[in-house]
């Protein structure tokens, strides 16, 4: 027996649990400690009442004979892949066809799933910071990577390869930068695709926090993008899926490599491995974009943007550089004083009880910067702000 050595080339340990030891250590040494964690990218408000309705209606479909339902459709339900082909395309003048979407248990499979339909002799571009999953299912899967930084001097928005490079990932709005990119900027990094025959994987996890109106909300709004892009999309973030798990990625027809399909290639990859987001779950996922469901998402949305808000203009109030924020609710902060992230972070942890994630964990360029998310209840976060400024 042989073990996937690819595996061995993984970082040694997870940046969450890393960061879950720490935490409990302080814990075990302060058995009276409060501590407030704007730290892991998780939603904290409740599933909204539409969501809820919808779900109990689905399980009462499946106590019935004449309305249960067993295995989903391979791509998923039409009457939710219609729903997202009409609200989160047509409404912004994208066309797309029913069978070019594809609904799935949520944009983290996706991200780590799709790189199986390329070869592993492709080079793969992914940005520096960056969401560890696109690099880590690359790796895994033995692939050479090259990393895009994101600094400061480039407003953390990655140039073009200098280089040839076969696949890459994008992700706006940022995880964990919380910076967005330009249709202009965008727009280069399709033609760049269109030139060197290369596939974009475009994960739009957070596209419902843009406010800009300018930001691009799918890289679709860019000329030819259908030729060259995956789009990952998740109900997590905007409507508070991420236990109940629901996502959908976009395969594009038009989409060819090798003169193949990749549509066709992802669809036999989905049938062969997946059954199916539950019924139920995409029942749900269909209320999300209901009247009432699309009102409560943007409320949601807007009450952790108010929080964002409060961290980006505290946190500059009390002279600290901060980055994000606006389209997204991500807060990515340079740390004081050349700190590293891991300095900072343990300082955060013992003199002000607040977690957040030190940039190193997101990769290398990520060195003295620090995250702070936007999930947390309002009055945490005030508090956690109020004790980052007695520091
Ligand atoms: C949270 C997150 C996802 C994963 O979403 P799920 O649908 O819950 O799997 C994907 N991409 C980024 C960048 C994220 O931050």
């Amino acid at each position: 027996m042989k073990i996937n050595k690819d595996y061995l080339n993984l970082q040694e340990s997870y940046l969450f649990a890393d960061i879950a030891a720490r935490v409990r250590k302080h814990k075990e040494e302060h058995l009276d400690a409060d501590i407030i964690s704007l730290g892991i990218g998780d939603v904290t408000k409740p599933l909204s009442k539409p969501v809820i309705d919808a779900l109990n209606l689905a399980v009462a479909d499946m106590a019935d004979a004449k309305t249960f339902k067993g295995y989903a459709p391979d791509r998923g339900y039409e009457f939710l892949r219609s729903k997202i082909i009409e609200n989160d395309y047509k409404k912004r003048g994208i066309d797309l066809d029913i069978d070019e979407i594809f609904v799935s248990d949520g944009a983290k499979s996706d991200c780590g799933n799709i790189q199986e339909i390329f070869d592993k002799d492709n080079v793969v571009a992914v940005p520096d910071p960056v969401y560890p999953v696109y690099a880590d299912t690359n790796i895994m899967a033995g692939r050479k990577l090259v990393y895009l930084p994101c600094l400061k001097e480039n407003g953390f928005v990655p140039e073009i390869p200098k280089e040839k490079v076969d696949i890459i990932y994008l992700c706006f709005p940022n995880n964990p930068t919380g910076m967005v990119i330009t249709i202009d900027k965008l727009q280069k990094f399709v033609d760049y695709a269109i030139k060197n025959d290369a596939v974009i994987i475009y994960d739009a996890a957070y596209e419902a926090y843009i406010t800009d109106v300018t930001i691009p909300h799918s890289i679709y709004e860019c000329e030819g993008a259908k030729r060259v892009a995956i789009e990952l999309h998740s109900f997590s973030k905007n409507a508070g899926f991420t236990g109940l798990r629901l996502g959908y990625s976009v395969v594009p027809k038009e989409l060819k490599c090798d003169g193949v399909s990749l549509n066709s290639l992802w669809l036999r990859r989905h049938s062969t491995k997946y059954n199916g987001a539950p019924y139920i779950v995409q029942r749900a996922g269909e209320a999300v974009y209901s009247l009432e469901g699309i009102k409560e998402t943007k409320r949601q949305v807007s009450e952790y943007m108010e929080n964002a808000k409060a961290i980006y203009e505290g946190l500059s109030k009390m002279g600290y550089e901060v980055y994000g924020g606006k389209n997204a609710p991500y807060i990515w902060l340079k740390t004081p004083d050349k700190m590293s992230g891991w300095d900072f972070f343990d300082l955060l942890l013992t003199k002000a009880q607040v977690v957040g994630t030190p940039g190193e964990g997101f990769g290398k360029c990520g060195a003295g910067f620090f995250r702070l998310t936007a999930f947390a209840s309002k009055e945490n976060t005030e508090k956690a702000l109020d004790r980052i400024s007695k520091l």
